[in-house]
């Protein structure tokens, strides 16, 4: 009779290396995340600093380490430029 262990074993083997191509690939993304941002990534505000009020999920995932809500922040690049 034949045994079904080394097809078990080579099934685990193939998981184990596409979690380790996995991890490595997020460990790279994020190796090339903090090379261009030049730090880790950084956790937006729930709040606006400057009103306070709360600031879309949408727009803190798509501004990394946003402080201000999108009108604060057009009133303060305004007054920059
Ligand atoms: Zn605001």
């Amino acid at each position: 009779m034949r045994s079904i262990a080394p097809s078990i074993t080579a099934d685990i083997d193939e998981i184990d290396q596409a979690q380790i191509i996995n991890e490595l690939y997020q460990a790279n993304a994020l190796a090339e995340h903090i090379r261009r941002q030049g730090s880790a990534i950084i956790t937006s505000s729930t709040h606006c600093v400057d009103c306070g009020r709360p600031i879309p999920e949408a727009r803190r995932h798509a501004v990394n380490g946003c402080r201000r809500c999108i009108d604060c922040q057009d009133l303060l690049e305004n007054w920059r430029n």
